[in-house]
């Protein structure tokens, strides 16, 4: 795009921008500002978190649980243990306060009750009230002194349809109850007159994902047919009382869709002349530019203007850290510059094409203000063509000088209860601190006008024209913030690794070959996959029908079914390979791994597709999966290498000394089905890249997947022989596999019924004879997971966290929360928003993206599945009970179920279902939660959701669990950065993914040499 202002226009523009600027800057300063008053400001905690990064993000944490605690001598404990962190950085004075401040003491109770009305003072400042009477009081004042109003309504964050409900039923009764009112009152005309006509004065800011609580770019169309029946309904009731409806901009996962669902809407007959609405524009997102293009090609088309907020945008750590965490790319600027230049460059733009795009700068900066308003007076637009917007209660002072000067100004004004108003307030308080924010720097720091009205782009050097900002200085204080946001603490020779990013749905063309890949995948059904014998293909009299779990009539594929002789067969040609094989050098091998990587990777929406219909996975599952078999391969094949010379030289004069492993021969590989790619991957990479031979044992309900992993292997040409694909019934061919005298290592992942009678038969196979070793057995077993809900803990995060846990890919994982274990305190609170955003979870088959319940994997796990939920209304209450209604005949599938009173040493609490069962059991204490959490025969993953410092610290201690994870889900563990594996019944040997698991499949082996002939050795060479 094209500024189309010229090198002399800009340098008008730059001219108007200093004066307005400075005149505001002289009207400015010789009013209190109210954020930054002294009074707000020498309060001494918030000057604390000024001077220290720590202090202030501990004071923030604070305030963000403090509406959690009911009770004083919470509030002093979390107080004292969120300080006891940042204890060095604060003042004497405090310290020594904190010391007498027991919970339970006098001084404990009056910081209890300083500390809440300290923070409910904040909270005031933000939120202009918590009724609707309040709320017309604070638009009652806003209109007195001139300034116009958009209503915000803060809210929990939306997870089932009651909740999404009530949102939608708040934003049609704020309209229809405010706008009869409001509109009778006296006009103000700085505040109602546009330039071409009145201006609605009932203005109402809504945020699309309240009003759906499945909103999710992955189902565009589903959540698009949702949102877009509520967005109309909306705009009806607005036009009947003539209000204005702005669509807020969220995070930016969910902006084209955002973008996509407000242009369906108002191009729509009934809607296209609608002109009283608008939508926000991020302008530090790097797509802004191209956005806002098409928005002005788009509102041309459609003949009538809209309105455009533009704003820098409120999500930037949220962003950054989001997109490294996944491997994306940033979607935001990096520097703050480069945000202030493009909100300049934008605000031309959008200037320029006022006949399409109306103006509404959302900022408080007055350079980027004073710009915007020296702009349109450069091309010759009135006052009040362009809106200036403000959050309430900040740069009040700001607010009322630009009003003096005849703007229109817009507060927007959030209101709502206090407990999802501090998300809110920690956001605001994060901007008014930030080290890069405008009021910062000018209310706190002291600049000069100079600095404060600077051009952006002075900072970057460049000079004011048409040039592109898209700069990102790699040594900038950002980049260094970044890189210290999530070092991996790994070891250094695995250093290099990086996840394999996931796909991103959000994205229109990635959703595009997810679909093309899912109808290749059905062209192919019926297909049959051989098992494979030292490279040649092998009949079988039976073979194993794969079917889709989604649709039972389905078959997806038909496999080979192993014979006894056949698996043996397979032992001897693995066998026959393997001396050969091990002699490989160690980065020839890995280089397989690499090579097998690739292929996948070319093809990972066709492999993601096929478990989406062989397993009924949902796409992101799916796509998981097939990530997490990549970073096996790329993991092992590195740490096989750095293995290998990881020791250091032991040598002395007259004496060699080499330390080495060796392959301990051949692996048989019994993997399971509910990972059907990743598992597979893991084991067999693990075992070949150390130099073994491997027979590949899929389960049978995933064997066609295993079949294409087959084809990987061979893709990236591994010899014949080394690999082995011996799809066949369990009970036929795995006693084979685990008792042959060939076998050295047996890697299972599956039930501890079946994990532990492998280990039995190997120790009792393990006979001895010549060339045979202790058969070494690797084994993931079950979980009874649970996930402890502290009484502080944020239950927007847990609910959601437990839903996923409990229920992502039917609850069919190890990982799995089967237990919810809710301490009493916050039991009733959290139950039925847990039923509720369960119950609104859709039911469906697995390749539909708007699926969030599929199927489970077969017959006898549906069978199995129901024998529980029999015995759970035994031991229970079966509180939810979501009926798979037609689709039962369709396929395996059951609804969540959620039982309560349930007793920890219940059949339901302890026996592993693999299912979406869920029991939630209530303690009466952390105590209590943790003796319930641990007390079964598992140990695989378990989790805390807790926003208590000694809390979390107590969980790290004494929830013994292969896996814990602290205000996260429990499920998703990430190769490399969360290795994977559990104790007690829930396995045997290291932890898949991590540091020392290729341990499992070598000899460690040193061999000395006396290097001396008759008094003389080889000297060492310098
Ligand atoms: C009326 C109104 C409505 C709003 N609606 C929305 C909305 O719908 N969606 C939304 O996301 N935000 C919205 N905002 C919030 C707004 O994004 C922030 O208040 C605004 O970004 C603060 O910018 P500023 O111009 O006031 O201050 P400044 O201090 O000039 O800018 C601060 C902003 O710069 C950006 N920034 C900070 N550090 C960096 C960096 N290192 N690199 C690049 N950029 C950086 C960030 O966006 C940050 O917020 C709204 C604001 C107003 C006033």
């Amino acid at each position: 795009m094209h500024d189309e202002f010229t090198l002399a226009d800009l340098a008008s523009i730059e001219r108007t921008t200093r004066e307005v600027g400075e005149t505001v800057l002289n009207l400015v300063s010789r009013r209190a500002p109210h954020v930054f008053q002294r009074r707000w400001w020498d309060d001494r905690i918030m000057s604390w978190a000024m001077k220290n990064e720590s202090v202030k993000v501990q004071m923030f944490r604070f305030i963000d649980v403090l509406p959690m605690l009911n009770r004083r001598e919470a509030i002093t404990r979390h107080l004292q243990e969120y300080f006891e962190e940042v204890h060095e950085h604060l003042p004497t004075a405090v310290r020594l306060g904190m010391q007498v401040a027991q919970p339970d003491s006098i001084a404990g109770r009056a910081v209890a009750f300083a500390a809440r009305r300290n923070a409910l003072g904040h909270a005031r400042r933000f939120i202009a009230g918590t009724t609707p009477a309040e709320v017309l009081t604070a638009v009652k004042r806003a209109r007195k002194a001139r300034q116009a109003f958009t209503l915000d309504l803060l809210g929990e964050a939306v997870i089932s349809n009651v909740e999404a409900d009530r949102f939608f039923q708040a934003y049609v009764e704020l309209i229809e109850n405010l706008a009869p009112t409001i509109n009778a009152w006296p006009e103000v005309p700085q505040v109602d007159r546009g330039v071409e006509s009145e201006l609605p004065r009932v203005n109402v800011s809504v945020k699309l994902s309240a009003l759906d609580s499945q909103f999710d770019p992955l189902d565009a169309e589903g959540t698009t047919r949702r949102v877009a029946d509520r967005l109309r309904a909306l705009l009806r009731v607005a036009r009947q009382h003539g209000a204005f409806i702005n669509v807020d901009m969220e995070s930016y996962h969910t902006k084209d869709l955002t973008l996509s669902i407000f242009k369906q809407v108002l191009t729509e007959d009934e809607f296209r002349d609608v002109g009283d609405v608008g939508i926000v524009i991020q302008c530090y997102l790097r797509d802004s530019e191209s956005d806002l293009v098409a928005l002005r090609d788009w509102a041309r088309e459609r003949g009538k203007p809209i309105w455009v907020r533009l704003v820098k945008g409120a999500y930037w750590d949220y962003e950054t850290i989001h997109a490294r965490y996944h491997g994306w790319p940033v979607p935001v600027y990096r520097r703050k510059w480069q945000s202030d230049a493009n909100y300049e460059r934008q605000t031309r733009f959008t200037i320029r094409n006022f006949r399409y795009l109306r103006p509404a700068l959302g900022s408080h900066n007055i350079r980027s203000l004073a710009h915007g308003i020296a702009t349109a007076r450069h091309i010759g637009l009135p006052p009040l063509g362009v809106e200036l917007q403000m959050l309430y209660g900040m740069a009040e002072v700001e607010r009322e000088a630009f009003t003096a000067l005849g703007n229109r100004l817009r507060v927007y004004m959030p209101f709502g209860e206090l407990i999802p108003g501090m998300a809110y307030l920690v956001r605001r308080l994060l901007e008014n601190t930030s080290n890069d924010s405008f009021l910062r720097a000018s209310f706190t720091e002291s600049l000069s006008a100079e600095e404060l009205l600077m051009n952006p782009l002075e900072h970057s050097g460049e000079q004011p024209g048409d040039r592109p900002i898209h700069v990102v200085d790699e040594s900038s204080p950002v980049r260094e913030r970044l890189e210290s946001i999530a070092p991996l603490q790994l070891p250094a020779w695995i250093e290099s690794f990086e996840n394999e990013p996931p796909s991103d749905f959000a994205v229109d063309e990635i959703r595009r070959q997810m679909r093309a890949a899912l109808a290749t995948v059905r062209e192919r059904f019926g297909e049959h996959y051989p098992v494979v014998i030292g490279g040649q293909e092998r009949k079988t009299s039976e073979s194993i029908r794969s079917i889709n779990p989604s649709h039972k009539a389905q078959t997806v594929g038909t496999v080979g079914s192993a014979t006894a002789e056949l698996a043996e067969e397979a032992i001897i040609a693995a066998a026959k390979v393997w001396p050969e094989w091990a002699d490989l050098d160690v980065r020839t091998r890995a280089d397989y791994l690499l090579r097998t990587a690739e292929f996948i990777r070319e093809r990972r929406f066709e492999f993601a597709a096929c478990q989406v219909s062989e397993c009924g996975k949902g796409w992101r599952e799916a796509d998981g999966d097939v990530c997490e078999a990549i970073d096996f391969l790329e993991y092992y094949a590195r740490g096989a290498v750095a293995l290998q010379g990881s020791f250091g030289d032991a040598d002395v004069p007259g004496e060699e000394n080499r330390f080495e492993y060796l392959p301990r021969g051949v692996a048989a590989v019994i993997a399971p089905w509910n990972f059907p790619l990743a598992i597979l991957t893991g084991m067999t990479s693990a075992a070949l890249v150390t130099g073994n031979t491997v027979i590949m044992k899929p389960a049978e309900q995933s064997s066609v997947m295993a079949a294409w992993l087959m084809r990987a292997f061979v893709g990236a040409g591994l010899p014949p022989g080394v690999i082995n694909f011996l799809p066949g019934q369990g009970e036929v061919v795995g006693p084979v596999l685990v008792k042959h005298p060939q076998t050295a290592v047996i890697a299972f992942t599956g039930s501890r019924k079946v994990g532990l009678e492998i280990n039995a038969s190997a120790a009792q196979a393990s006979a001895g004879g010549p060339g045979c070793d202790v058969k070494r057995v690797i084994a993931e077993m079950g979980g009874k997971n649970a996930i402890i809900v502290d009484e502080d803990a944020d239950l927007d995060e847990a609910v959601a966290g437990v839903v996923t846990s409990a229920f992502g890919y039917q609850g069919q994982k190890c990982s799995a929360c089967s237990r919810a274990i809710v301490l009493a305190e916050v039991y009733d609170a959290f139950l039925p928003r847990l039923i509720e955003a369960t119950k609104s979870l859709p039911l469906g088959p697995a390749e539909d993206p708007g699926s969030r319940i599929g199927p489970v994997i077969d017959q006898e796990a549906f069978n199995g599945i129901h024998r529980y939920i029999e015995i759970g209304k035994q031991e229970g209450h079966l509180e939810l009970d979501v009926d798979a209604g037609s689709l039962a005949n369709e396929g395996f599938y059951i609804g969540p179920h959620i039982f309560t009173g349930i007793a920890a040493n219940a059949r339901i609490a302890q026996e592993e279902i693999f299912g979406p069962v869920l029991a939630v059991i209530r303690a009466d204490n952390l105590d209590h939660a943790l003796a319930i959490a641990n007390g079964t025969e598992y140990a695989l993953t378990g989790g805390l959701y807790s926003r208590s410092p000694r809390n979390l610290k107590r969980a790290q201690r004494e929830f013994r669990v292969g896996n814990l994870y602290l205000n996260r889900p429990i499920t998703g563990a990430l190769v490399g950065r969360q290795p994977f594996g559990g104790f007690r019944m829930s396995g045997i040997g290291s932890k898949a993914g991590g540091p020392d698991y290729l341990l499992q499949f070598v000899l460690p082996r040193t061999v000395t040499e006396n290097t001396m002939r008759r008094g003389f050795a080889p000297t060492e060479q310098p």
